[in-house]
């Protein structure tokens, strides 16, 4: 009988580097399961009739300041340089974000603009990178005024949207993601790594877990194969015990029958339209204060090819609901003090079991990044590769 020394569940980046990780540094023979019927998870991505890659999960962006995980990836794909840029649509005008010295001279006059540029400056010095949080509050009542239009015009309306809440509701990690950015910089990241893979992040994907010693099985959702024993203390594999490891990827609720109650995650409807591009002058941008759907993605910008045929995402935020029947998939950790407690109710829960890993955006319920994900799941296969496995 063909064994395994490790399960994979979901074939996302995570679950996809875990694999080959093990594979070819360990020799460890490899499983994946993936419900679903692609390759890549969220960052799937197909090659429309125009040869433009459309992210059917919503844009993603690599960028990393990490040379490791850039030189890993490197390995499996080609890539086309690209920064992006992200356009606010604020009192009727799109300006830079993360809001700069740049936005505020698109919005105030120039001896206010002026005057809060000089402020941020003195206060941060250049090239800071200030949490909308912290600025708020600041001792200068001048920038605590910059700081509150900020807070309302570009975060408020957004995260209400995005999240449901409020914006001083959530973790300050959120929206510190989006710091105001002393400086003139109009990229939206600032890491020296940011490029789109040129064949898609799906085909960089397939390279990855194109290894003699990994094996996937798509279209499979993992109660197919794996299930919890009846003491909860390990896994049972077409019935029989496993005691290989067990990488999961998947919501960490689901994996013990949600017994504290669902963990909250944000989903995202999505709207396609052909359209003549250029459509819009960047690739995204974001509409904090109007409409329903918080951003506007144009995906030619992302290679090059913004000229012509093209084709634009809405993204329509609403949040995850398990019995739903529609087709919504949970991509957001809602990340507040009463949802982080929860998760550390299932993660203690998670730790009963010796043989079990927990990775990923999902089962570690953590807003990674895609190059965090990658990190993530390098670090954690050096991890799980010193165990010792007993074949299954
Ligand atoms: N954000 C905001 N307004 C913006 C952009 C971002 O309020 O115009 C906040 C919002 O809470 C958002 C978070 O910053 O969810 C992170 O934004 P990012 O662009 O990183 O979101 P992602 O691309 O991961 O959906």
């Amino acid at each position: 009988m063909f064994s395994y020394d490790a399960i994979v569940l979901g074939a996302g980046l995570s679950g996809a580097v875990m694999a080959q990780r093990l594979a070819s540094l360990a020799g460890w023979r490899v499983l994946i399961l993936e419900q679903r019927d692609h390759l890549a998870g969220n960052c799937h991505d197909e090659s429309n009739s125009d040869g433009i890659l459309i992210h059917r999960y919503g844009p993603h962006i690599f960028h990393t300041d990490k040379a490791e995980v850039w030189d890993y990836l490197s390995g499996f794909t080609d890539w086309i340089p690209y920064e992006h840029r992200v356009h606010g649509r604020i009192d009727g005008k799109l300006v830079p974000l993360p809001f700069n010295l740049n936005s505020i001279d698109a919005l105030f006059p120039p001896d206010q603009a002026q005057q809060y540029s000089q402020l941020l400056l003195q206060e941060y010095g250049a090239e800071a990178r200030v949490p909308i949080l912290l600025l708020r509050q600041n001792a200068d009542a001048l920038l605590r005024q910059l700081a509150d239009y900020v807070y309302d015009k570009v975060f408020r309306g957004y995260s209400l949207k995005q999240w449901g809440i409020d914006p001083d509701q959530l973790d300050p990690e959120v929206t510190g993601r989006v710091p105001v950015l002393v400086s003139r910089d109009n990229r939206y990241f600032q890491d020296p790594y940011q490029a789109i893979p040129a064949e898609g992040y799906t085909r960089m994907v397939e390279r990855i877990v194109d290894h003699p010693l990994i094996e996937v099985r798509l279209g499979t959702p993992m109660r197919r194969h794996l299930q919890l024993n009846p003491h909860g203390t390990g896994f049972l594999f077409d019935g029989m015990p496993f005691t290989g490891q067990v990488i999961y990827t998947g919501m960490i609720d689901a994996l013990f029958g949600f017994e504290f109650g669902a963990l909250p995650y944000r989903s995202l409807r999505f709207e396609l339209e052909q359209v003549s591009g250029p459509w819009q002058p960047v690739a995204t941008v974001n509409y904090p204060n109007e409409h329903d759907f918080t951003r506007i993605t144009e995906f030619g910008h992302f290679v090059g090819k913004a000229n012509g045929p093209d084709v634009i995402m809405r993204e329509f935020p609403m949040a995850y609901d398990v019995d739903s029947n529609d087709s919504s998939m949970p991509y957001y950790p809602l990340f507040t003090q009463a949802n982080q407690a929860l998760f550390e109710r299932y993660k203690q829960h998670a730790a009963g079991i010796a043989n079990l890993t927990l990775l990923g955006r999902l089962a570690e319920y953590k807003y990674y990044d895609m190059d965090d994900a990658v990190y993530k799941a390098m670090q954690m296969a050096a991890e799980v590769s010193e165990w010792s496995p007993t074949q299954a």
